[in-house]
């Protein structure tokens, strides 16, 4: 596999800028952001005090205190790995063999129209995506992606999932037409802080395979625009049972974590923003179960960033007061999704050979 180092070597600083805009969140990638001033970090999430200046032309940060309430910069590659939650050799593999980014032109940098609309303009965005998307039916493309992911699923409908036909935009041109699942992004307090939305095969049962012109890979899985700082927030798969509830990272883990212990689970789109996760008041919640990620070790922190963030947040809810249980998936490299469909293989195989014997 080629090094990352070598795929970016002869990039130009609008490269990298190219490159930041296609991992960073749209709430990140404000104009603020690319004006060098001060805004939300990606990576510890907190206000006002992480910068992109690109000042060695290598998608150059600084957060102010992203290193245990101390400063930390680094360069566009580290960026994204923090805050996609991405290792390097992930990363390489995805840019390996694709034609480096294309470079923004200088005037294009403000991001796009989205950065520049206002919150309220957002929030009405957001509002209206939902609002024309459907609730699941039974045989709907949601309903069939979901029961090829997490085969044998047996869940109740879930509000906070619709379906919609919708364009995917990327740099500003239509790429294709497609199922998607819209996800409502739900803030403690109850407010939509954005949809998350899954681009579907027309045809398969699989995520949407989108190829830009230059040959480059786009990712199925966005989040909208935001009006609302998103930290702390679910989506609210289905409703709690007895005080209980679980989180997972992914819609497909979540799912997977609540056939597995029967706990009825939310998710929260990455390993961030599980970390993040703040249980809302009002709902009678007094136990959570953590489903994380059982990432490969990160050679850098020695740590695992799935379990990592997932006993952070496990570490702070049990300081509120709350009991808690963080789950494991049993292989390292696997999520729980891998342990359900690992479970379910077996239980096939085992079913047959009943039928054998
Ligand atoms: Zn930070």
């Amino acid at each position: 596999m080629t090094r990352l180092s070598d795929i970016v070597k002869h990039w130009t600083p609008a490269q990298w800028d190219a490159l930041i805009m296609q991992y960073l969140p749209a709430n990140v990638l404000t104009d603020k952001f690319w004006r060098g001033k001060p805004g939300p970090c990606p990576i510890c999430l907190g206000h006002d005090r992480f910068t992109y200046d690109n000042k060695r032309g290598r998608g150059d940060w600084v957060c102010r205190q992203c290193n245990d309430g101390h400063p930390m910069a680094g360069d566009g590659l580290e960026l994204i790995r923090r805050s996609s939650g991405m290792s390097f050799a992930e990363l390489a593999r995805e840019l390996e063999g694709n034609r480096p980014p294309r470079a923004l032109p200088q005037a294009a940098r403000p991001a796009s129209p989205k950065a520049a609309m206002s919150d309220e303009a957002k929030a009405k965005r957001i509002q209206r995506v939902w609002n024309t998307a459907t609730p699941l039916v039974p045989g709907d493309a949601a309903m069939r992606y979901l029961a090829a992911r997490v085969p044998g699923l047996v869940a109740p409908r879930p509000s906070a999932l619709r379906l919609a036909t919708m364009d995917y935009r990327h740099d500003d041109k239509v790429m294709g037409r497609y199922p998607t699942i819209v996800a409502q992004l739900t803030l403690p307090d109850g407010r939509m802080a954005t949809v998350h939305r899954t681009a579907l095969d027309p045809v398969k049962p699989a995520k949407a395979y989108i190829v830009s012109a230059d040959g480059e890979i786009l990712p199925a899985k966005r989040n909208d625009v935001s009006a609302l700082p998103i930290a702390g927030g679910a989506v609210r798969l289905m409703p709690p049972r007895d005080g209980v509830l679980g989180v997972a990272e992914g819609l497909e883990t979540a799912y997977a974590a609540h056939m597995l212990f029967g706990v009825p689970t939310w998710y929260c789109l990455n390993r961030v923003l599980l970390n993040r996760f703040v249980v809302p008041q009002g709902l009678g919640i007094h136990t959570l179960h953590i489903f994380a990620d059982f990432d490969a070790i990160d050679p850098k922190t020695r740590k695992s960033p799935g379990m990592a963030d997932a006993l952070a947040l496990g570490k702070r809810v049990r300081n509120e007061g709350l009991t808690v249980h963080v789950h494991r998936p049993m292989v390292r490299g696997t999520d729980f999704c891998d342990q359900w469909l690992t479970a379910n293989r077996l239980q096939g195989i085992a079913g047959e050979r009943a039928v054998c014997a």
